[in-house]
């Protein structure tokens, strides 16, 4: 079974030098591409050295909504749902330094916004949002999109900018928002957590196919509680997504492949 990971952290620190291990696995479970995403200058510039150094990994530069706003505020502000390093920086720099990098990246992204880490800086989060997903439209990128407890106002902001080559990764908004993504014709990435979160399993039984790729969030969101995900449980996700339509995993797993391919120019 061939396979694309649309969206993972390979830079993650839990993978502590054990990337090369990593990488091969995913290899020989069947992955052609992995994209690693960034979310911070630091992880942007070290996910575009990972996209140098192995073949199957591309690379999405980010700009996390958490890091993006965290020189405005306060750090007693952000509360303690933040599983790694904030770092702070200058918005308008690192969004030109993706400019002056792009031929190197396949998206922007994840960018987005997150109401639930940092509560009370929603505008703060939506003027960084829509200058970068301006500039994926100007460079002609897919983007990558994080939203949390605010998926309403990233759809809405996406749809006044007029965005068309959308992953809204791992998204957690109701039924309804679901299918505003479909009809935006977006695409709706399915982590391999789907086995333990009933979400997902909705979330596949909505949303046509033709909407659906496949990502893990890995090294976080692992479908087996207490360990540490990675690209290769890949596999895992189509199987359920077939499971749940009542398809052959080698169908979906085409139909994920291609999806893939065309939303990312693969
Ligand atoms: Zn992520």
């Amino acid at each position: 079974m061939e396979f694309i990971d649309c969206h993972t952290h390979l830079d993650s620190e839990r993978y502590d030098g054990g990337v090369d291990e990593v990488v091969e696995r995913a290899r020989k479970a069947g992955a052609v591409v992995i994209i690693t995403s960034g979310v911070n200058p630091s992880t942007n510039r070290k996910v575009l050295e990972l996209s140098r150094k192995y073949d199957i990994v591309k690379c999405s530069f980010g700009l996390y909504p958490v890091d993006s706003i965290a020189s405005q505020i306060t750090d007693d502000k952000i509360t303690d749902d933040v599983l790694r390093y904030i770092e702070k920086f200058d918005v308008d720099l690192e969004l030109k330094w993706i400019e002056d990098n792009v031929d190197s990246c396949v998206a922007i992204g994840e960018i987005g916004l997150d109401y639930k880490i940092i509560p009370g800086t929603e505008e703060l989060q939506k003027v960084v949002f829509v200058k970068a997903l301006r500039l994926a439209k100007k460079l002609d990128k897919p983007v990558v999109i994080h939203s949390r407890k605010a998926e309403e106002d990233a759809i809405e902001i996406m749809e006044e900018e007029g965005m068309k080559n959308v992953m809204m990764h791992c998204f957690s908004g109701k039924k309804r928002l679901v299918r505003r993504c479909v009809e935006n014709g977006w695409f709706l990435s399915v982590p391999a957590v789907i086995t333990r979160l009933d979400h997902f399993k909705m979330l596949v039984e909505i949303t046509p196919l033709e909407n659906l790729v496949t990502e893990t969030d890995a090294p976080y969101l692992s479908p087996v509680a207490g360990t540490i995900n990675e690209s290769s449980n890949i596999p895992i996700t189509i199987k359920e997504i077939a499971r749940i339509k009542g398809l052959s995993e080698e169908e979906v797993a085409g139909v994920m492949f291609n999806n893939a391919k065309g939303l990312f120019g693969l």
